[in-house]
């Protein structure tokens, strides 16, 4: 069985994409071409903000929101240490300094309690992730957030993209969304890709500047940018997905009611959506006090299983010079030491979908 099968989905839309692709080769713009702008629309609508904009990847996307609003040297970020790596690394990048809060204990993202007492006089922008698939609870953020001189929050929403938080699509719950189109990520690609999404026009322009080397207007380059623009050719693959989307979110969700009702009494710790959100789902993981035992035997019963983030970044070798030590972020290292993510996709079959449970009895 595949942890995440990419093959099926292909199967059922070869024609779409294979049209979308061959569109790109006859017309040939493979820079901003066509298929970015129909896809930035479509997104923002499905989103339901008044902006989007396609980028290189999740990672590029953070980066260039962070360059809009000016993040740098001197300047701190709040964050998690629950995440990939990107939502730190960029905020390191950019020469400001990654500020750790934990996480919540029943979501595993960012605990709003904890966010107050880590704002400075420094802090210049708040990144809370939607780990998993489903969102931080952005309302409590954004309250914090409003009270503390209005600071700037970018969801990291590579993982949620398509959850909703009080009705609301995420990507649309704050200042800046931003997601991926990683392939494994709910919304995929077959490449690298990402977009931005906002409500504000001179955050998106600065955004759109920062997307394609600062530029003004051709060879005009009053600020510093990145070359961080969606390939025309990725953007035809995105479209091609995009109306599957809705209807593997909800068989995403059936799988993960299966795993709910059949894995309650197996001993591990299953995951909980909060209430007012709903998840896409884009890993289910469940907690084990004796993780590599239960991996092991999963795969003994041939189901894969996969330990993200089971160094958080607090502990990662790059953040060193933070001088964070183990114990610093328990609810953290609590869930990174008991983590086991399951076979998750759309397509995966009832007989799959009860062989990964067998495999826990
Ligand atoms: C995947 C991911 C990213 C980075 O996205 P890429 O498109 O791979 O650069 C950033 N943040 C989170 C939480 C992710 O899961």
């Amino acid at each position: 069985m595949d942890f995440i099968d990419l093959k099926s989905q292909q199967a059922l839309i070869r024609e779409q994409l294979d049209r979308r692709i061959a569109a790109v080769l006859d017309h040939g713009r493979y820079i901003m071409g066509p298929e970015v702008a129909e896809l930035e629309e479509r997104l923002a609508d499905y989103v339901g903000a008044k902006h989007c904009i396609g980028a290189s990847s999740g990672t590029d996307t953070l980066l260039i929101a962070m360059m809009a609003l000016g993040v740098g040297p001197g300047d701190e970020v709040i964050t998690v240490p629950y995440t990939w790596i990107s939502t730190a690394e960029m905020i390191a990048l950019l020469g400001a300094k990654p500020v750790f809060v934990d996480i919540d204990p029943e979501t595993w993202n960012m605990d709003p309690g904890l966010l107050e007492a880590a704002i400075t006089d420094k802090t210049k922008a708040i990144m809370p992730v939607g780990i998993y698939g489903q969102t931080a609870d952005m309302t409590a953020i954004n309250e914090i957030a409003a009270r503390n001189g209005g600071l700037p929050v970018i969801e990291d929403a590579a993982q949620s993209f398509g959850a909703t938080h009080h009705g609301e699509k995420s990507c649309s719950l704050s200042l800046v969304g931003s997601t991926s189109f990683f392939p494994s990520k709910p919304l995929g690609g077959y490449g690298d890709g990402g977009a931005l999404f906002t409500d504000d026009d001179e955050l998106a322009g600065a955004m759109r500047q920062n997307r394609v080397h600062g530029q003004a207007k051709k060879h005009h380059h009053p600020i510093l940018g990145i070359n961080g623009r969606l390939d025309t050719l990725q953007a035809a693959v995105v479209l091609a997905k995009l109306d599957l989307f809705d209807g593997e979110v909800v068989k995403r969700q059936e799988v993960a009611a299966v795993y709910d009702s059949k894995l309650g009494g197996s001993g591990v710790a299953l995951p909980r959506v909060a209430v007012g959100n709903t998840s896409v789902y884009a890993q289910y993981t469940v907690l084990s006090d004796d993780r590599d035992a239960l991996s092991a035997s999963l795969k003994e019963a041939g189901v894969p299983s996969v330990s993200y983030y089971a160094v958080p970044l607090h502990l990662q070798p790059v953040f060193g010079y933070l001088g964070h030590s183990a114990g610093d972020f328990p609810v953290t290292e609590k869930i990174a030491s008991q983590g086991l993510s399951l076979p998750m996709n759309p397509y995966l079959s009832e007989a799959e979908v009860s062989q990964v449970c067998a495999a826990f009895a």
